[in-house]
Protein backbone atom coordinates (compact mmCIF):
# COMPACT_ATOMS: atom_id res chain seq x y z
CA UNK A 1 0.00 0.00 0.00
CA UNK A 2 1.39 3.36 -0.76
CA UNK A 3 2.41 5.38 1.93
CA UNK A 4 1.68 8.80 -0.15
CA UNK A 5 -2.09 9.89 -0.05
CA UNK A 6 -2.64 9.04 -4.03
CA UNK A 7 -4.07 11.47 -6.05
CA UNK A 8 -5.55 10.91 -9.81
CA UNK A 9 -5.91 13.81 -11.96
CA UNK A 10 -7.03 13.35 -15.23
CA UNK A 11 -5.99 15.73 -18.30
CA UNK A 12 -2.70 15.78 -17.03
CA UNK A 13 -0.78 15.99 -20.20
CA UNK A 14 -1.03 19.55 -20.29
CA UNK A 15 -2.33 23.05 -19.18
CA UNK A 16 -4.30 23.23 -16.25
CA UNK A 17 -4.27 19.62 -15.64
CA UNK A 18 -0.25 19.46 -15.69
CA UNK A 19 0.02 22.18 -13.05
CA UNK A 20 -2.41 20.47 -10.72
CA UNK A 21 -0.55 17.25 -10.83
CA UNK A 22 2.92 19.13 -10.40
CA UNK A 23 1.39 20.88 -7.11
CA UNK A 24 -0.16 17.71 -5.89
CA UNK A 25 3.26 15.91 -6.17
CA UNK A 26 5.21 18.66 -4.36
CA UNK A 27 2.54 18.39 -1.76
CA UNK A 28 3.96 14.85 -1.24
CA UNK A 29 0.63 12.81 -2.79
CA UNK A 30 1.58 10.29 -5.29
CA UNK A 31 0.38 11.45 -8.89
CA UNK A 32 -1.49 9.04 -10.72
CA UNK A 33 -1.91 11.22 -14.21
CA UNK A 34 -4.69 10.78 -16.75
CA UNK A 35 -5.03 11.76 -20.46
CA UNK A 36 -4.87 9.78 -24.11
CA UNK A 37 -0.96 11.49 -25.24
CA UNK A 38 1.46 9.06 -23.76
CA UNK A 39 4.17 11.31 -24.30
CA UNK A 40 3.71 14.56 -22.48
CA UNK A 41 2.29 12.00 -19.22
CA UNK A 42 5.72 10.44 -19.45
CA UNK A 43 7.26 13.99 -19.47
CA UNK A 44 5.38 14.57 -16.74
CA UNK A 45 6.35 11.35 -14.69
CA UNK A 46 9.97 12.32 -15.32
CA UNK A 47 9.50 15.42 -14.34
CA UNK A 48 7.88 14.82 -10.78
CA UNK A 49 10.68 12.23 -10.31
CA UNK A 50 13.48 14.93 -11.27
CA UNK A 51 11.54 17.28 -8.72
CA UNK A 52 11.65 14.44 -5.94
CA UNK A 53 8.07 13.53 -6.23
CA UNK A 54 6.09 10.42 -7.06
CA UNK A 55 3.97 9.79 -10.32
CA UNK A 56 2.97 6.98 -12.67
CA UNK A 57 1.36 7.77 -16.22
CA UNK A 58 -2.04 6.25 -17.29
CA UNK A 59 -3.42 6.77 -20.56
CA UNK A 60 -7.37 6.28 -20.90
CA UNK A 61 -9.86 8.26 -23.35
CA UNK A 62 -12.36 9.64 -20.41
CA UNK A 63 -14.98 9.44 -22.97
CA UNK A 64 -14.70 5.34 -22.82
CA UNK A 65 -17.16 5.21 -19.71
CA UNK A 66 -16.01 1.30 -19.01
CA UNK A 67 -12.32 2.32 -19.15
CA UNK A 68 -12.94 4.79 -17.09
CA UNK A 69 -14.40 2.61 -14.20
CA UNK A 70 -12.01 0.58 -14.94
CA UNK A 71 -8.53 3.03 -14.19
CA UNK A 72 -10.10 4.30 -11.06
CA UNK A 73 -10.74 0.85 -9.50
CA UNK A 74 -7.52 -0.04 -10.71
CA UNK A 75 -5.52 2.75 -9.27
CA UNK A 76 -7.36 2.01 -6.02
CA UNK A 77 -6.48 -1.66 -6.37
CA UNK A 78 -2.67 -1.22 -7.29
CA UNK A 79 -1.72 1.38 -4.65
CA UNK A 80 -4.02 -0.43 -1.94
CA UNK A 81 -5.99 3.56 -2.14
CA UNK A 82 -7.61 6.09 -3.41
CA UNK A 83 -7.83 9.26 -1.13
CA UNK A 84 -7.66 12.24 -4.31
CA UNK A 85 -10.06 12.63 -7.49
CA UNK A 86 -9.36 15.87 -9.98
CA UNK A 87 -11.70 15.71 -12.85
CA UNK A 88 -10.48 18.07 -14.88
CA UNK A 89 -9.72 16.59 -18.22
CA UNK A 90 -12.29 18.56 -20.59
CA UNK A 91 -13.13 19.80 -24.08
CA UNK A 92 -14.45 22.26 -26.22
CA UNK A 93 -16.89 22.11 -29.17
CA UNK A 94 -18.14 25.40 -29.83
CA UNK A 95 -20.84 26.84 -32.07
CA UNK A 96 -24.10 28.97 -31.67
CA UNK A 97 -27.10 27.29 -30.07
CA UNK A 98 -29.31 27.24 -33.41
CA UNK A 99 -25.94 25.41 -35.30
CA UNK A 100 -25.07 23.00 -32.66
CA UNK A 101 -24.98 19.95 -33.58
CA UNK A 102 -25.94 16.62 -31.52
CA UNK A 103 -22.27 15.24 -32.07
CA UNK A 104 -21.38 18.52 -30.57
CA UNK A 105 -23.54 18.22 -27.84
CA UNK A 106 -22.52 14.42 -27.00
CA UNK A 107 -19.05 14.52 -27.57
CA UNK A 108 -18.99 17.89 -24.46
CA UNK A 109 -21.70 16.48 -22.17
CA UNK A 110 -19.59 13.05 -22.37
CA UNK A 111 -16.16 14.25 -21.94
CA UNK A 112 -17.13 16.63 -19.16
CA UNK A 113 -19.76 15.53 -17.64
CA UNK A 114 -20.35 11.84 -17.90
CA UNK A 115 -17.37 10.97 -17.17
CA UNK A 116 -17.10 12.47 -14.40
CA UNK A 117 -19.85 10.61 -13.30
CA UNK A 118 -18.48 7.33 -13.86
CA UNK A 119 -15.00 8.26 -12.32
CA UNK A 120 -16.77 9.49 -8.82
CA UNK A 121 -18.96 6.77 -8.82
CA UNK A 122 -16.26 4.38 -8.79
CA UNK A 123 -14.30 6.22 -6.35
CA UNK A 124 -16.79 6.34 -3.47
CA UNK A 125 -16.29 2.94 -2.28
CA UNK A 126 -12.13 3.06 -1.85
CA UNK A 127 -12.46 6.17 -0.57
CA UNK A 128 -15.11 5.15 1.98
CA UNK A 129 -12.68 2.28 2.60
CA UNK A 130 -9.88 4.47 3.42
CA UNK A 131 -11.88 6.81 5.76
CA UNK A 132 -11.16 9.92 3.32
CA UNK A 133 -11.51 11.68 0.23
CA UNK A 134 -11.13 14.23 -1.56
CA UNK A 135 -13.65 15.02 -5.18
CA UNK A 136 -12.27 18.16 -6.60
CA UNK A 137 -14.11 18.77 -10.03
CA UNK A 138 -12.95 21.78 -12.57
CA UNK A 139 -16.09 22.94 -13.77
CA UNK A 140 -16.27 26.65 -15.67
CA UNK A 141 -17.35 29.78 -14.90
CA UNK A 142 -19.38 29.46 -18.29
CA UNK A 143 -21.62 27.07 -15.89
CA UNK A 144 -22.00 29.69 -13.66
CA UNK A 145 -23.20 32.56 -15.81
CA UNK A 146 -23.45 31.12 -19.22
CA UNK A 147 -21.41 32.07 -22.47
CA UNK A 148 -22.40 32.59 -26.08
CA UNK A 149 -21.57 29.77 -27.97
CA UNK A 150 -20.83 26.98 -25.28
CA UNK A 151 -24.73 25.78 -24.87
CA UNK A 152 -22.85 22.35 -24.30
CA UNK A 153 -19.66 23.21 -22.55
CA UNK A 154 -21.59 25.42 -20.24
CA UNK A 155 -24.81 22.94 -19.33
CA UNK A 156 -21.52 20.11 -18.73
CA UNK A 157 -20.24 22.79 -16.06
CA UNK A 158 -23.47 23.36 -14.45
CA UNK A 159 -24.57 19.95 -14.41
CA UNK A 160 -21.13 19.07 -12.08
CA UNK A 161 -21.77 21.71 -9.67
CA UNK A 162 -25.23 19.69 -9.08
CA UNK A 163 -23.05 16.35 -8.69
CA UNK A 164 -20.84 17.48 -6.72
CA UNK A 165 -23.05 19.03 -4.32
CA UNK A 166 -25.19 15.92 -4.12
CA UNK A 167 -21.37 13.55 -3.59
CA UNK A 168 -20.76 15.56 -0.65
CA UNK A 169 -24.20 14.96 0.63
CA UNK A 170 -24.54 11.46 0.28
CA UNK A 171 -20.86 10.95 1.44
CA UNK A 172 -19.92 13.86 3.85
CA UNK A 173 -20.39 11.54 6.67
CA UNK A 174 -17.71 9.39 5.34
CA UNK A 175 -15.10 12.10 5.71
CA UNK A 176 -15.41 12.44 1.73
CA UNK A 177 -15.47 16.33 0.22
CA UNK A 178 -16.99 17.28 -2.65
CA UNK A 179 -16.02 20.73 -4.41
CA UNK A 180 -15.85 22.60 -7.70
CA UNK A 181 -13.13 24.91 -8.87
CA UNK A 182 -14.53 27.59 -11.36
CA UNK A 183 -11.49 28.82 -13.66
CA UNK A 184 -12.26 32.22 -15.22
CA UNK A 185 -10.13 32.82 -18.25
CA UNK A 186 -6.58 31.01 -17.75
CA UNK A 187 -3.95 30.68 -20.46
CA UNK A 188 -3.79 27.45 -22.07
CA UNK A 189 -4.29 25.60 -25.12
CA UNK A 190 -7.70 26.10 -24.94
CA UNK A 191 -7.58 29.76 -24.86
CA UNK A 192 -4.51 30.41 -26.82
CA UNK A 193 -6.34 30.70 -29.94
CA UNK A 194 -8.86 33.62 -29.03
CA UNK A 195 -8.51 36.48 -31.39
CA UNK A 196 -6.52 39.51 -29.75
CA UNK A 197 -9.55 41.70 -30.00
CA UNK A 198 -11.73 39.27 -27.78
CA UNK A 199 -8.72 38.90 -25.14
CA UNK A 200 -9.01 43.09 -24.87
CA UNK A 201 -12.60 42.59 -23.72
CA UNK A 202 -11.96 39.79 -21.55
CA UNK A 203 -9.19 41.23 -20.04
CA UNK A 204 -11.25 44.59 -19.36
CA UNK A 205 -13.95 42.33 -17.79
CA UNK A 206 -11.59 40.67 -15.02
CA UNK A 207 -11.02 42.81 -11.84
CA UNK A 208 -7.19 41.82 -12.39
CA UNK A 209 -7.20 43.13 -15.62
CA UNK A 210 -5.37 39.81 -16.90
CA UNK A 211 -5.84 35.87 -17.62
CA UNK A 212 -4.85 33.50 -15.42
CA UNK A 213 -2.27 31.02 -15.39
CA UNK A 214 -2.80 27.24 -14.88
CA UNK A 215 -0.90 27.42 -11.38
CA UNK A 216 -3.43 29.65 -9.74
CA UNK A 217 -5.91 27.37 -10.19
CA UNK A 218 -3.45 24.36 -9.07
CA UNK A 219 -3.00 26.04 -5.56
CA UNK A 220 -6.80 26.45 -5.10
CA UNK A 221 -6.92 22.47 -5.69
CA UNK A 222 -3.97 22.12 -3.27
CA UNK A 223 -5.65 23.20 -0.46
CA UNK A 224 -9.01 22.36 -1.45
CA UNK A 225 -7.90 18.67 -1.24
CA UNK A 226 -5.70 18.74 1.73
CA UNK A 227 -6.39 16.96 4.91
CA UNK A 228 -6.94 20.38 6.80
CA UNK A 229 -9.73 21.50 3.73
CA UNK A 230 -12.06 18.73 5.75
CA UNK A 231 -14.93 21.13 6.64
CA UNK A 232 -15.23 22.27 3.32
CA UNK A 233 -17.90 20.57 1.10
CA UNK A 234 -20.11 21.25 -1.61
CA UNK A 235 -18.52 24.49 -2.60
CA UNK A 236 -17.59 25.86 -6.42
CA UNK A 237 -15.02 28.01 -6.03
CA UNK A 238 -14.65 30.54 -8.90
CA UNK A 239 -10.57 31.25 -9.73
CA UNK A 240 -11.44 33.65 -12.10
CA UNK A 241 -9.62 37.12 -11.20
CA UNK A 242 -12.57 38.87 -9.91
CA UNK A 243 -14.64 38.13 -13.26
CA UNK A 244 -18.26 36.89 -11.86
CA UNK A 245 -17.59 37.41 -8.26
CA UNK A 246 -20.97 34.72 -8.03
P1 LIG B 1 -6.32 21.85 -22.37
O1 LIG B 1 -7.08 21.76 -23.66
O2 LIG B 1 -5.05 22.62 -22.33
O3 LIG B 1 -6.06 20.39 -21.79
C1 LIG B 1 -7.10 19.47 -21.71
C2 LIG B 1 -6.61 18.21 -21.03
O4 LIG B 1 -7.69 17.27 -21.01
C3 LIG B 1 -5.46 17.57 -21.75
O5 LIG B 1 -4.58 17.01 -20.83
C4 LIG B 1 -6.13 16.48 -22.57
O6 LIG B 1 -5.23 15.41 -22.77
C5 LIG B 1 -7.26 16.06 -21.63
N1 LIG B 1 -8.37 15.43 -22.33
C6 LIG B 1 -9.23 15.99 -23.22
N2 LIG B 1 -10.10 15.08 -23.66
C7 LIG B 1 -9.78 13.91 -23.05
C8 LIG B 1 -10.31 12.60 -23.11
N3 LIG B 1 -11.34 12.27 -23.89
N4 LIG B 1 -9.74 11.64 -22.35
C9 LIG B 1 -8.68 11.93 -21.55
N5 LIG B 1 -8.14 13.15 -21.45
C10 LIG B 1 -8.68 14.13 -22.19
O7 LIG B 1 -7.38 22.44 -21.32
P2 LIG B 1 -7.17 23.33 -20.02
O8 LIG B 1 -5.98 22.91 -19.28
O9 LIG B 1 -7.33 24.74 -20.41
O10 LIG B 1 -8.50 22.94 -19.22
C11 LIG B 1 -8.52 21.98 -18.18
C12 LIG B 1 -9.89 22.00 -17.53
O11 LIG B 1 -10.18 23.31 -17.07
C13 LIG B 1 -11.02 21.61 -18.49
O12 LIG B 1 -11.98 20.85 -17.81
C14 LIG B 1 -11.59 22.95 -18.88
O13 LIG B 1 -12.94 22.85 -19.27
C15 LIG B 1 -11.42 23.73 -17.59
N6 LIG B 1 -11.41 25.17 -17.79
C16 LIG B 1 -10.42 25.79 -18.51
C17 LIG B 1 -10.44 27.16 -18.68
C18 LIG B 1 -9.39 27.91 -19.42
O14 LIG B 1 -9.52 29.14 -19.55
N7 LIG B 1 -8.34 27.28 -19.90
C19 LIG B 1 -11.54 27.97 -18.11
C20 LIG B 1 -12.51 27.22 -17.39
C21 LIG B 1 -12.44 25.87 -17.23
P3 LIG B 1 -5.09 14.55 -24.12
O15 LIG B 1 -5.44 15.45 -25.28
O16 LIG B 1 -3.67 14.10 -24.08
O17 LIG B 1 -6.06 13.43 -23.93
Amino acid sequence: MSERRVAIVTGASRGIGRAIALRLAQDGRHVVGVARSEGPLSELVSDIEAAGGSATAKTCDMSDFDAVAQLVEGVAEEFGRLDILVNNAGITRDNLLMRMSDDEWDSVIDTNLKAVFVACRAACRPMMRGKFGRVVNIASTSGLVGNSGQANYAAAKAGLTGLTKTIAREVGKKNITANCIAPGFIQTDMTKDLPSSVLDQIRGAISTKDLGNPEDIAACVSYVSSDDAGYLTGQTIAVDGGMTMC
